[in-house]
């Protein structure tokens, strides 16, 4: 028997990995080169050659005890210093190993930061939509997740509504931007007014409130749009990164919480995290990777390549006349179904033109879906005459 726990997660578990295998059955039916996978956000673009050049050179030119051993839970000492430096390069900021702690991805990262801040019964909020995942990484720590409103059209965050939604339980609040499904970047103005509105809540509830930003795509923004830095704008924020996407390496389960020495209780979070990573059975991100990551700081995908297949994308789609949020990041486009459940659409597209993509209550959010286009450029080339054809169908 498995866990009562396990039973609810399982039950629940992602449409997103469900879709992907759909798209397996039907590719044994039609031939790959005839359905068109728009389910799941693993990049195709490969790594920068940087990674492939630091990963030989570090299984040649280093101690193979010390390359393949334990070290500090947070990562080894001089791969911290490294990206530190990188980042206050960027930031113009003072940040320092003791800042940082390696994590097993951006997931890894979370559940270190979830482990060190929640008790039961803790509130983390969000903003739909949102990457799914964070309901089952609030569970794990019997947190519970709680649903704040986006704008309409924009998606950007509804303040009256966050604010009516942080209560004196509230210890987090996770934004991801760019976002993940939406493609939006949440601009300066907006995450000021964020940290407004947490700083007014802190003082109203005499509580910390730690903004968690949750940040794999920020290397991956269009037309010059500028990802802030929000540990500039309010004082508690964590930032959760990743190398999955900005790299293309989510099968090396390779991130970096960053912690500012401002946050609030700073010596005993890090400690915390220090200690999470441990018992939550990671022990330490995967040692080759934390030294790629140091050797490859500032190296990062082809976004011209992500940018290619946006343009083709949400200009071919607006064109039908399907209704689409223009990405300005990530690579995912979100596009409102031209029916109410938008279940059925996915149903149709799926069945019609074998083409897949997620509906959008996996992110909390009914009537959109969404397409992730980090595809060949040929698949969406071929996936458009049945994307017109459907169009068509509703009459568009
Ligand atoms: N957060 C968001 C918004 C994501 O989209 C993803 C992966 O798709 C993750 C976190 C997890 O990333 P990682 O592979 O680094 O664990």
């Amino acid at each position: 028997m498995i866990s009562k726990k396990m039973e609810s997660f399982v039950a629940n578990s992602s449409a997103i990995r469900a879709m992907f295998e759909e798209g397996k059955k039907l590719a044994a039916k039609y031939g790959a080169d005839h359905v068109y996978d728009f389910s799941l956000g693993n990049p195709n673009v490969p790594a920068p050659e940087a990674v492939r050049e630091a990963i030989i050179s570090i299984v040649n030119e280093e101690d193979p005890v010390m390359l393949h051993g334990y070290m500090n839970n947070s990562g080894y000492e001089d791969v911290r210093e490294t990206l530190a430096s990188h980042l206050n390069g960027l930031y113009g900021t003072a940040y320092t190993a003791a800042n940082l702690v390696m994590t097993v991805g951006a997931a890894g990262g979370l559940n270190v930061i979830f482990k060190t801040l929640l008790n039961p019964g803790d509130e983390v909020v969000t903003v739909t939509p949102y990457f799914g995942e964070y309901r089952s990484y609030a569970g794990n720590f019997d947190a519970v997740l709680v649903e704040a409103a986006s704008v309409p059209g924009t998606f950007m965050p509804d303040i009256e509504d966050l604010s009516a939604k942080i209560t004196p339980r509230t210890r987090i609040l996770i934004l991801n931007s760019p976002n993940n499904p939406t493609g939006v970047v949440y601009p300066e103005a907006v995450l000021r007014e964020v940290g407004a509105l947490l700083e007014e809540k802190q003082k109203e509830f005499g509580t910390d409130i730690y903004l968690i930003s949750d940040e794999p795509y920020r290397e991956i923004a269009f037309d010059g749009v500028s990802v802030p830095w929000i540990p500039d704008l309010y004082a508690n924020t964590i930032v959760g990164s990743s190398y999955s996407k900005t790299l293309s390496l989510p099968g090396e389960r390779i991130g970096y919480l960053l912690i500012p020495s401002a946050v609030a209780d700073f010596d005993n979070i890090t400690a915390a995290a220090n200690t999470a990573n441990r018992i939550l059975g990671y022990v330490n991100a995967p040692s080759l990777m934390q030294r790629v990551a140091a050797r490859c700081c500032g190296a990062k995908t082809d976004v011209g390549y992500y940018d290619r297949n946006r343009k083709l994308l949400y200009g071919s789609l607006t064109e039908y006349g399907f209704e689409c949020v223009r990405p300005e990041g990530a690579f995912y486009l979100w596009m409102k179904s031209p029916e109410e459940d938008e279940r059925a659409f996915v149903a149709k597209a799926k069945d019609e033109e074998q083409i897949l993509f997620v509906p959008g209550r996996s992110f909390g959010c009914a009537g959109w879906v969404r397409i992730a286009y980090c595809v060949a450029y040929e698949t969406i080339e071929n996936a458009l005459p049945g994307f017109k054809r459907i169009a068509e169908s509703y009459g568009l």
